[in-house]
């Protein structure tokens, strides 16, 4: 079997080429090549693959026939779970190399791939012939509040828009335990949720379907490391822990919200579900979109310091599809507007001795930048109703419809080279 010797190879080279169809303007360029998990017609069963251009590449498939050899994997082909767990628990060295490995595959000279027709019937599908699914198992989810410019607009809405922002909230990264077992992928639909709400000229709570059902733009990082009980992990090793990021729609009732988060915070209004796009993009794959965070003030605790760039410029674009109709731009922000970086998260997070699992989500918060363009909800956009947003078919929304579609996608995008998250899009069904 011929192997490949790019010994010293750079997957991030934005002059490297592939033989794969990669279509102008793709989210997956040879530069990406994100994890994920499929299914497809031939295979039912779910497993690992990684995204090039309008295909998907059979990670299980390359394993097994001996393509993924001489990179420290164990034995057991962990790529052939239905999820990315223990992939992932192998750490971020391995799923470099696995990359690195996929890239050299793929290079426009390599013949190893490219010519064995069989190799390629056996490891290669078109991207529009598979089924995604969850990328990981998701023990614990935890979702941060870290957009200055979303904390100080619900604040204003919510509260007291002469003190928007609570006294903590510069000191650290707020954030609570969210819900697991509701996190979904793209392509799932949202049953719209029941609940209490109380409006504030009634007397009385009422019940029913949520009248002010709304979505969050926010993205997600995954932990593929434990730290064990008791032990804390600083703002320097976060990033051994954190894999890679996704796409994050963290749905959101209003009503059921405003009513119920004093004094514990966020319950029904948000634990009917959540949706993320299917493909983790790795965070080697970030690396040249890295760039300053907001100048934090006052100075944050020496547990919270970072150095370097931490932030990372991220596109982030939403759109609003209803029912018969057409996409809609209804927003357009940037992952690099957050006033807390991951880093900081997750020192936070662990700072009492609180245990990361392997497959874990963190999701940013809502991301909102100063232009209410960029507003990363509908809360936001249309200002708590009062400002309807006005779509294209002459149809007005102050928040979501049954039928609607929300949909999100992201790319970073520098050196003609485009890092794309794909994306997550999920329709609004009646409630049940
Ligand atoms: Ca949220």
């Amino acid at each position: 079997m011929e192997k490949s010797i790019h010994m010293n190879h750079q997957p991030n080279d934005p002059n490297l080429t592939t033989w794969v169809n990669v279509p102008p303007n793709s989210d997956f360029p040879i530069q990406n090549l994100p994890f994920g998990i499929f299914s497809n017609t031939e295979y039912k069963a779910p497993h690992a693959g990684v995204a090039i251009g309008d295909q998907v590449i059979d990670l299980a498939a390359l394993f097994e026939q001996g393509h993924l050899n001489g990179l420290g994997l164990p034995e057991d082909n962990v790529f052939a779970y239905d999820t990315l767990n223990a992939f992932m628990a192998l750490g971020k060295q391995a799923a470099s190399k696995v990359r690195t490995r996929v890239s050299q595959l793929l290079l426009a000279d390599n013949p190893e791939l490219r010519d064995n027709e069989e190799l390629k019937q056996a490891a290669m599908r078109p991207m529009d012939h598979v089924t995604m699914h969850m990328p990981v198992f998701v023990r614990d989810y935890t979702d941060f509040y870290s957009s200055i410019e979303h904390a100080t607009n619900v604040g204003a809405m919510f509260r007291d828009p002469n003190n928007a922002l609570l006294p903590n909230w510069r000191h650290l990264p707020v954030g609570y335990h969210g819900r697991a077992s509701s996190i979904v992928p793209s392509g799932t639909p949202i049953t719209r949720p029941k609940g209490q709400y109380k409006d504030p000229q009634d007397d009385q709570p009422s019940f029913g379907p949520s009248r002010r059902l709304d979505f969050e733009l926010e993205m997600a990082f995954i932990t593929c490391k434990e730290n064990g009980m008791g032990n804390s992990v600083s703002t320097a090793e976060a990033e051994e822990y954190i894999f890679g990021f996704v796409l994050f729609n963290d749905w959101s009732a209003r009503d059921i919200q405003a009513w119920e988060y004093q004094p514990l915070g966020p319950f029904l209004g948000k634990n009917f579900g959540s949706s993320i796009s299917p493909w983790i993009v790795t965070m080697d794959a970030l690396e040249p979109f890295r760039t300053e965070s907001p100048k934090q003030e006052p100075e944050v605790l020496p547990y919270l310091k970072t150095e370097g760039k931490k932030a990372f410029d991220i596109e982030l674009e939403v759109f609003l599809h209803p029912e018969g109709g057409n996409e809609n731009k209804i927003c357009h922000s940037n992952f690099k507007y957050l006033y807390w970086n991951v880093n900081q998260q997750l020192a936070h997070h662990t700072v009492n001795g609180c245990n990361l699992g392997i497959g874990d989500m963190y999701a940013s918060g809502t991301i909102s930048g100063s232009d209410p363009k960029s507003f990363g909800s509908m809360l936001e956009l249309a200002w708590k109703g009062t400002k309807p947003l006005k779509l294209d078919d002459g149809s007005e929304r102050k928040f979501l419809l049954d039928g609607d579609t929300v949909t999100m996608r992201a790319y970073a995008e520098g050196n003609g080279v485009r890092i794309g998250f794909g994306e997550v899009s999920s329709k609004i069904l009646p409630a049940r």
